[in-house]
């Protein structure tokens, strides 16, 4: 038996023989050519052939329900749209080269831009060029990518996947996917997640001998066993079937109650970027939506969002969600969110810098525009308001005071609105945590951002992969804070939830109740989970200590929000 390691993506057990997936590989003819106009001619018929190709995956995407994976195929529509892309590539075929030979150096070029970024989301953006390129010399060589992934099930292993490979595998013939290559960033991982097959990647040392052999993919234990033992066999077998029940209960969850054996009730919301969200909302019987990141609305637009362009994104998932609650979160732009047409200064420490509640504060015009907007979407079904990165007592009050004056101008407009709209604030920096007292006074509720808690907290910057080893997610100091500031809403009638990743946690959802939490808002995969988690709790029950649980591993941190980041991330998500 030979064991090789990878990291794990989607958890889970494939059990099958192993089928390498081999791109083809091409030679592509270094000589100069005559015909200039000739090459520019199938350069042109290669990229509106590509072209098509992506929209028809587009297509097929959507039809099959899933948005989120179809977005990378529109984005890939639109690269080959890309002006300085084409041009770079046409200026390589005037010097005299091949279609083939433009194709390569002008696609490789872009992506080596990315590959250079630091942001790793970024960098995991090359792999969606370098799938265009493949593309382009598949159809200027006319090669037959058809059969590659072979006719039986197979657990599937590659170099790495470009999405657009991804995609045209049957799935019905997939039992599970490693590549030796490969980033938990890139699309492919994307897809993966979002077809939930166990997936392994940057799992180097498989070798091309493997084909053909019988394997195991054990993700949960990030590796795969190829020819594994007998004993093997049978226990990890017994494990698959215990995932495929274990599955098939969590839909029976549905339509039930988040309430632990001995009747304590907490609310299970999801959180959510934006309309596109609004079925996996339903599909996961979340019961409202305790965190819409508005920011994606302005992240998704390449010019400042008109207020009826917003009005019309948050009454759509208002309206569709009803009677659900749904809290919009104002605009949350800064830090590693960025918009280039914000205009924001670059800072030194941009995370402690002019971001969220404080641009909208100093930028009234723009803050009133989103107010105005959410109060009219309010008409429409159950919307709650919530300010983000607030400090200070005053802060809350000002934008209380701003909403307010948006209502009055509406109402002298004769425009619609909700008669009551509740209105709370994340707490996510420990002064707000120290301060919720006095905070609770001016609000309806609370969400704590457990996200940005830690990371003010343990001075760990949330974006550094350095700073792995030093974040306790479980750090007493954070875990204090959660249980204080519930303490605090509490004694003042004020609701308290958590929206940040700690909240799907399923080693920490016993402790939450028994803090009292009042509300859960997580990832809508996450719910059904944590809804089970819930209910085979039992709160008479013994008693978790207060601030000594044990580091989530990894497998119980793998839910993962998938959000896009900065101005390529518009493109791409
Ligand atoms: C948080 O900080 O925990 C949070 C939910 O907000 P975001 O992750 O969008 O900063
Ligand atoms: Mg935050």
């Amino acid at each position: 038996m030979q064991v090789y390691k990878g990291t794990k993506i989607v958890n889970g057990i494939a059990i099958g023989k192993i089928k390498i997936y081999k791109a083809p590989v091409y030679e592509i003819n270094e000589e100069l050519v005559s015909d200039i106009a000739a090459e520019i001619e199938r350069f042109e018929s290669a990229r509106v052939k590509v072209q098509e190709e992506q929209n028809a995956l587009y297509d097929k995407e959507i039809k099959e329900g899933h948005k989120d994976t179809a977005g990378i195929f529109e984005a890939h529509a639109m690269m080959l749209d890309d002006d300085d892309l084409i041009d770079s590539c046409k200026e390589i075929i005037g010097e005299g080269h091949t279609a083939e030979y433009a194709v390569r150096e002008g696609f490789e070029g872009a992506a080596e831009m990315f590959r250079n970024m630091d942001d790793p989301y970024f960098q995991a953006r090359s792999a969606d060029v370098i799938d265009l390129k493949n593309s382009m010399l598949d159809v200027l060589f006319g090669a037959d990518t058809a059969n590659l992934q072979g006719t039986e099930p197979a657990i599937l292993v590659a170099e790495d996947l470009a999405p657009s490979e991804t995609v045209k595998l049957d799935k019905s013939l997939l039992l599970g996917l490693v590549t030796r290559l490969g980033s938990s960033n890139s699309h492919t991982a994307i897809l993966a997640r979002s077809m939930n097959w166990p997936t392994l990647i940057q799992c180097h040392d498989i070798s091309d001998e493997c084909d053909g052999k019988f394997a195991i993919l054990d993700s949960y234990n990030s590796c795969i066993y190829v020819e594994p033992d007998q004993y093997l066999i049978d226990e990890l077998t017994a494990k698959q079937h215990e995932d495929r029940e274990r599955e098939a209960k969590l839909q029976e969850l549905k339509g039930k109650p988040s309430e632990t054996k001995d009747g304590y009730k907490v609310r299970l919301y999801a959180n959510i970027g934006g309309p596109k969200d609004i079925e996996s909302v339903i599909e996961n019987d979340a019961e409202g939506v305790g965190l819409f990141r508005s920011e994606f609305v302005y992240l998704n637009s390449k010019t400042d969002p008109t207020e009826d362009e917003q009005f019309a994104a948050y009454k759509k998932v208002v309206e569709s969600l009803a009677p659900r609650l749904v809290i919009i979160r104002t605009c949350d732009i800064g830090a590693d969110k960025t918009i280039d047409y914000m205009k924001l200064d670059k800072e030194e420490n941009p995370a402690l810098g002019f971001r969220a509640v404080r641009i909208c504060l100093n930028r009234r015009e723009f803050f009133k525009r989103q107010l105005r907007a959410l109060l009219r979407a309010s008409a429409f079904g159950n919307l709650g308001i919530m300010f983000p990165m607030i400090i200070s007592r005053w802060e809350v009050q000002e934008c209380k005071e701003i909403l307010e004056m948006c209502r009055k101008e509406l109402q002298a407009e004769g425009k619609a609105m909700a008669e009551k709209i509740e209105v709370g604030i994340m707490i996510e920096t420990p002064a707000a945590a120290l301060c919720a007292d006095d905070l609770a006074e001016e609000v309806d509720f609370f969400s704590l951002g457990t996200n940005d808690l830690t990371q003010y907290t343990c001075a760990i910057d949330r974006q550094s992969a350095n700073l792995e080893r030093f974040a306790d997610t479980h750090h007493p100091a954070v875990l204090r804070l959660i249980r204080e500031t519930i303490e605090a809403g509490h004694r003042h009638n004020t609701w308290v939830g958590i929206c940040g990743e700690l909240g799907a946690d399923p080693t920490l959802t016993e402790e939450f109740l028994r803090m009292g939490v009042d509300e859960l808002s997580v990832n809508p995969k996450s719910i059904l989970p944590l809804r089970d988690n819930v209910r085979k709790t039992d709160l008479s029950q013994g008693k978790t200590t207060e601030t000594k649980s044990p580091k989530p591993s990894a497998a119980q941190s793998e839910v993962k929000e998938e959000k896009p980041k900065g101005l390529f991330g518009r493109l791409f998500s």
